[in-house]
């Protein structure tokens, strides 16, 4: 019998309304678990426990709040071979990348666990005579934390982790394609020590769980990771009950190419970027911008080395891309590159793909001699579909790589100081990339992007402090 696996409500594992089955989409046969659906009172019961418990949890003994921390950055690192291949099977995500995946939630808990100690403040001296001014860092309250599917161990743990060590309580209700990862992070923190009620898992729809977060008065924040449309809605909402809110959203982020880049990390870059993760990264290039006298050698290049990817069951030796995450993701893809084609681009690869076992396959596709302005170029595929846009200079290329609503990452590969400086400085993107992909962030460094595709405070690194405290000023006369 498949096993059922329950909501976390005041440190209880709670059965749902109704069960979920989490598919494998490398082999739609398997069911990795079936996945409790909260209702709308589970989630009440749960944000009451997490503002129950939140004056403890707020003045615990930060050695005692640091060590669980890292005591799950532990348990992580020692359980990555399973959890990796766990999240392989929920995601479809190629087992060494899923791994990676991992280790970067156990980076992150380690980390955070270090900043348990570091949350100082500011001593100012003051304008009235015999007085001192203290700028302080409080916990905001109760937290709820909303993740997508495509990231799903280390997003949960990138909001999960700074959300504790500041002292916060924590509803997190994790992307319904992909509950196990997130739950797995539940288990090893309740293993660790933390008290009851103060991480609360409730799982399901968002139309239900999320529309509960938003609706309740007794959630203090929201931060929240997925596409333009439910964030836009949930920052409205918010707004409405001026809960602090934090949304980080799609992309469709340009990789520049210039005349005297290296072909070799030129082209590295460009099919790590596109295709890897089977193109279902926020942060995946999707526009190669590619300078006119480069372009040829650039293109033969790309389709020599796409002709070499494997794409496969996740857990496969061998396999570089996985399949889509589901039928409804691929349908987008595909859907996607007949919209290429018939706007008029030169497809290559891009069609559905049959395995051994029944999995949503698809061969990665570039598509040659796009423009810019095309639906192809501006709406986000989030699929191994990457374009090329041919350009006379680096001055179009950067005038092409701002041209969208979004803003979340750029690349250029060049060999010029000159150029690379420029880009950097004049790039509309919240992370940039100089000769290496745009898909990189690193867990101790500020993470987010700009116009459609973020809103509100940067994440990672002592950057989420900004985010998951609040500030305080006082004025003390001795
Ligand atoms: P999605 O917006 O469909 O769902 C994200 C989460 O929001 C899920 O947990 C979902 O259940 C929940 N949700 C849906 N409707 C809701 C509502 N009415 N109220 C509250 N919550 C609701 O996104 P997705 O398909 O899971 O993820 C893919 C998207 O995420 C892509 O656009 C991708 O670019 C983006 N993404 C962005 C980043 C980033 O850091 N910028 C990282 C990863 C993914």
């Amino acid at each position: 019998m498949t096993r059922q696996f329950n909501n976390l409500i005041d440190g209880e594992w709670t059965a749902g309304e109704r069960y979920t089955p989490n598919v494998n989409p490398s082999n739609t046969n398997e069911i990795v678990g079936e996945f409790a659906s909260a209702s709308a009172e589970h989630v009440t019961a749960a944000i009451a426990a997490a503002r129950r418990v939140f004056p403890v949890w707020s003045s615990y003994p930060c050695q005692a709040r640091a060590d669980i921390l890292m005591r799950a950055a532990q348990t992580l690192r020692a359980e990555s071979q399973r959890l990796g291949e766990l999240l392989s099977r929920e995601e479809g995500r190629a087992l060494k990348e899923a791994i990676s995946e991992v280790i970067r939630a156990a980076q992150i808990f380690e980390y955070f666990s270090g900043e348990v100690v570091r949350t100082g403040g500011e001593i100012f001296p003051s304008t009235r005579p015999g007085a001192e001014v203290f700028v302080t860092r409080e916990p905001l309250g109760v937290v709820g934390l909303i993740t997508p599917w495509n990231v799903p161990i280390a997003i949960p743990a990138w909001k999960i982790a700074p959300a504790l060590a500041y002292g916060n309580c924590v509803v997190i209700k994790p992307a319904e394609l992909v509950p196990a990862s997130t739950w797995e992070i539940c288990r090893i923190l309740m293993e660790a020590g933390l008290p009851k009620g103060v991480l609360n898992l409730v799982m399901g729809p968002g139309r239900v769980v999320g529309e509960a977060f938003l609706a309740s008065p007794d959630i203090d924040a929201i931060s929240f990771t997925g596409s333009v449309a439910t964030g836009r809605h949930i920052a409205a909402q918010a707004v409405q009950s001026q809960k602090k809110v934090q949304c980080e959203m799609g992309g469709k982020n340009p990789l520049i190419v210039l005349d005297d880049a290296d072909l070799e990390i030129a082209t590295d870059v460009a099919i790590d970027g596109g295709f890897f993760w089977t193109g279902q990264r926020c942060t995946a290039s999707s526009r190669l911008i590619v300078q006119k006298g480069i372009h040829d050698r650039f293109v033969a290049r790309m389709l020599e080395k796409m002709a070499a990817l494997k794409v496969d069951h996740a857990l496969k030796d061998g396999t570089q891309i996985g399949p889509a995450v589901d039928e409804r993701q691929l349908s987008q893809n595909l859907r996607y590159v007949d919209i290429a084609r018939e706007e008029g681009g030169d497809v290559h690869g891009g069609g559905r793909l049959e395995r051994e076992t029944p999995g949503f396959y698809m061969a990665p596709a570039l598509v040659l001699n796009t423009q810019n302005h095309w639906r192809i170029n501006q709406e986000e595929v989030f699929g191994p579909v990457a374009c090329v846009i041919r350009v006379e200079n680096y001055e179009d290329a950067l005038a092409v790589a701002n041209d969208t609503q979004f803003g979340l990452s750029s690349g250029i590969c060049t060999n010029s100081l000159a150029a690379s400086t420029h880009f950097r400085r004049h790039s509309r993107a919240g992370t940039v990339a100089v000769n290496l992909t745009t898909t990189g962030s690193e867990y101790h460094v500020a993470f987010g992007g700009r116009r459609a595709s973020s809103y509100g405070a940067r994440e990672q690194g002592r950057y989420a402090m900004d985010f998951y405290t609040a500030i305080k000023t006082s004025y003390v006369r001795a």
